[in-house]
């Protein structure tokens, strides 16, 4: 063996065990009450400590292009700001281009992510474009280990319902999972430029141009394509009580639709846009109300809520003050990828959830939804993808902290009880109280197979 984890509890979704967990070549090889010492000079003594499954955080846009700029963390930020959390693999979002095929996307994006990648990552094709052919792109990636794609409902790149309908279609026929950001195009279009002309151009009013209805209807006619396809559907970041509730029906009826959502929704509300600072929260969805914050932690208990995911998607401070009189004119989106699991995981630390729970929603959820077979738990054959959590750690996230390259952070101030003090990727360790000592190029790209 080349490394024995020893006293610590081992939490996986399905429970907890007080076990000793040995480590070859990267893989899990042994969980038992006790390994002996014998087995291997490496020992790490982790009583008291929480033994836990790297996070898969399934919702990233790393070196995205959006609004004029590209968000500020690339594939070796990114990553690194993702070991330092415990998250071990990321799913990006591989953008295509109108007239690409789609796994050109993903080896255009591979090229950029493979050489720097400190953790493992995979894809998920953001499809633009299926004319001519290209709808092809969806089996011929599954082929290749990529077996989901998102289509938006919104933004200049946004689909049709008509396209959305034949995607879905496409993913039944090839056995692919399609994912969805849900909001209605024309009332956001409509009610931005309502504002707009009134004058009214607050980080507020970035809100007010996707309330609440604006993404629960946006999420009903979703879930309708989806049962009237026989597909399968993944409702990214969901921030409403409407679609919640649209979620919760769809599920009861029998269909297999998933809902994620993200940590910035369980803890904001729309009332940030209030704040001085408020364009820094600006994402898309935004925060929604407190009714709808609440609607999203009792979907969580009841397990209507399948993944947590962070839509990591970062602009530095100068940028989102292009918007400081322009609500439409600030990037969407906000820092996360190094704060999802330390917030689960203090949810349950303070009772809110289980830590069964947080490991489901972080890593058991997205392995399992997305085809990602070697990771999820800590088990036998799989990879040694390990978190190392203290709970007896009090944490202030604060910037300096962080290893993102964004110069800010929506999560300042926030506490956190517990945190991790260890990662280990595949038998590596990435991050040790504080520091990442990671590499560059460590992070391997997962083939993920839905069969
Ligand atoms: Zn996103």
């Amino acid at each position: 063996m080349d490394m024995i984890i020893k006293n610590g509890t081992i939490v996986n979704a399905s429970g907890t065990i007080k076990a000793d967990v040995g480590i070859k070549d990267g893989k899990v090889v042994c969980i038992s009450d006790s390994i002996s010492d014998s087995e291997c000079e490496n020992i790490i003594d982790a009583s008291g400590k929480l033994v836990l499954p790297g996070a898969i955080d399934a919702h990233t846009h790393l070196a995205m292009p959006f609004g004029g700029t590209v968000s500020s963390d690339d594939y070796f930020a990114g990553t690194r700001a993702a070991a330092c959390g415990g998250t071990t693999t990321v799913f990006d979002f591989a953008l295509q281009d109108f007239g690409e095929k789609m796994t050109d996307t993903v080896k255009r994006r591979d090229a950029l992510c493979a050489p720097v990648a400190a953790v493992d990552y995979s894809f998920h094709v953001a499809v633009k474009d299926v004319e001519n052919g290209l709808i092809d792109g969806i089996g011929e990636c599954v082929e290749i280990g990529v077996p989901s794609f998102k289509v938006f409902m919104v933004y200049d790149f946004g689909v049709t319902d008509g396209v959305f309908f034949q995607v879905l279609q496409k993913a039944k026929e090839v056995g692919a999972l399609i994912e969805v950001h849900a909001e209605n195009n024309e009332l956001v279009n409509m009610l931005t430029k309502k504002y707009l002309s009134e004058g009214k151009t607050s980080a507020w009013y970035h809100y007010m141009s996707r309330p609440e209805f604006v993404e629960g209807e946006a999420d009903e006619r979703a879930i309708q394509w989806a049962k009237a396809s026989g597909a399968p559907l993944y409702i990214v970041h969901l921030a409403n009580k409407q679609g919640v509730e649209a979620v919760t029906k769809a599920k009861d009826e029998g269909y297999e639709i998933y809902a994620e959502t993200c940590p910035q929704y369980l803890e904001f509300t729309s009332e940030v846009y209030k704040r001085e600072d408020g364009r820094n929260f600006v994402c898309s969805p935004p925060m929604k109300g407190k009714e709808s914050q609440d609607a999203i932690w009792e979907a969580i208990r009841r397990g209507d809520i399948d993944t947590i995911a962070t839509d990591h998607c970062p602009f530095q401070s100068t940028e989102k003050d292009w918007g400081k009189d322009d609500f439409t004119k600030i990037p969407n989106g906000c820092a996360g990828i190094e704060n999802m699991y330390p917030y689960m995981l203090s949810a349950a630390n303070e009772g809110r959830i289980s830590f069964e729970k947080a490991v489901a929603l972080c890593s058991a959820n997205p392995a399992k939804i997305f085809g990602c077979k070697t990771k999820g738990a800590i088990a036998v054959g799989k990879d040694a993808d390990i978190v190392i959590y203290d709970p007896t750690i009090d944490f202030t996230i604060t910037n300096e902290k962080m290893h993102s390259d964004c110069d800010h952070t929506i999560w300042e101030g926030v506490k956190v009880h517990g945190y991790p003090v260890q990662t280990y990727c595949r038998g590596k360790l990435v991050y040790d109280n504080g520091e990442f000592v990671g590499e560059k190029g460590y992070g391997k790209f997962v083939k993920c197979s839905l069969k």
